[in-house]
């Protein structure tokens, strides 16, 4: 006999990807930035002070919600502020779905969408992708509550363009969430869109372009009612001050993420065209790492050799997913000694 629910017992639980303890590795899996934040964040949380740590915070994070609504042309009713961007999912999916009410995606994307999913007892349709960069057409047909869309993709990179998924909720009746976790490093974005569908939820996150992973911020854009219903099903204080008075810094200095995003995606297109010469093939990314598809197939034993090495990159075992290696772009002189490794154990 088991003390927690049927769904409960059932699912796996979400593996995130290995955090090594020790020194010196070359940590290329989770799609962390390599380069550190901007250092107004950082005085941010220098000089928290006492009565910041004594007092709640403030549960809306309208000082963030005004400089975000600055930066991106949108107003501050348009935001929802998050402990990640994962908050933000698991809002939506609580928020919309249940067992009545199916949740769909295409796949491969991110791996916690199920398992939320699965928590929350709701049906889920798995729609493959036809090819990159375009919406299978059989996730016009679900008839899901929440439909997410991961754009730019992960773990695949690719990038859908928005006047696509404009078509797309103008055809759904249900919620599109398009998660915009690596919007920062593509070309382009879904922002336009929140205006002009009352159906639409982008998701951003700081863990990626902002450099700030460990201070858990994210947050939604999307029509004032969408936000409203969101706001009932998040805890009072999901954002703390700490966290808070950093991401509100983190936005303001859009100088220093420009900066960031550019050597990222200079370090992007080397690292693709030295796999392309090792024998991988590499679909153009649109984010801050690369899939790389290993021409004669399983991929793991590199990616072993590679751990061995102490770099440590992202591999999956499943059928769609077990000749490739999701590479995180480093600094230069992280992918340096990763490319110079795999010209090693390749040859
Ligand atoms: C990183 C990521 C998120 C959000 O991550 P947080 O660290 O919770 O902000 C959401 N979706 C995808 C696909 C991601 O890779």
């Amino acid at each position: 006999m088991s003390y927690f629910r049927a769904e409960i017992d059932k699912i796996e639980g979400y593996t995130p990807g290995f955090q090594p303890k020790n020194a010196g590795v070359i940590k290329l899996n989770t799609n962390e930035n390599p380069y550190p934040p901007s250092q107004k964040a950082i005085e941010a949380l220098a000089n928290l002070s006492p009565e910041q740590a004594r007092k709640y915070p403030d549960p809306t994070g309208l000082e963030f919600k005004l400089a975000a609504a600055k930066v991106l042309e949108t107003e501050p009713e348009n935001i929802i502020c998050c402990n990640g961007g994962d908050d933000l999912l698991n809002l939506a999916i609580r928020s919309i779905c249940d067992s009545q009410r199916p949740i769909a995606y295409p796949v491969p994307t991110y791996t916690l969408y199920p398992v939320l999913a699965n928590i929350q007892n709701c049906p889920i349709v798995e729609v493959p992708f036809e090819a990159v960069g375009q919406i299978p057409s059989a996730l016009y047909k679900t008839n899901a509550a929440l439909t997410i869309i991961c754009n730019p993709n992960a773990p695949t990179g690719g990038f859908i363009e928005p006047q696509k998924i404009s078509d797309f909720a103008k055809a759904t009746k249900g919620v599109v969430l398009i998660d915009e976790a690596y919007v920062d490093f593509a070309d382009d974005n879904c922002l336009k869109l929140v205006s002009k569908h009352d159906n639409i939820i982008i998701l951003r996150s700081m863990s990626k372009g902002y450099s700030l992973a460990g201070l858990r911020f994210g947050f939604g854009i999307a029509n004032p009612d969408l936000i409203e219903g969101l706001i009932k099903v998040k805890d009072s204080y999901n954002v703390n001050a700490a966290t808070l008075a950093a991401a509100v810094e983190a936005i303001k200095d859009q100088k220093h993420l420009k900066d960031n995003v550019q050597k990222i995606k200079q370090q992007r297109q080397r690292l693709t065209d030295e796999l392309i010469s090792m024998g991988f093939s590499v679909h153009k990314s649109f984010t801050n790492f690369v899939l790389a598809v290993w021409h004669k197939g399983d991929a793991q034993w590199i990616y072993n050799s590679l751990a061995e090495r102490n770099i440590f990159v992202r591999y999956w075992k499943t059928d769609d997913l077990k000749d490739k290696l999701r590479i995180t772009v480093g600094t230069k002189q992280q992918n340096d000694k990763l490319i110079e490794a795999l010209k090693d154990i390749l040859a």
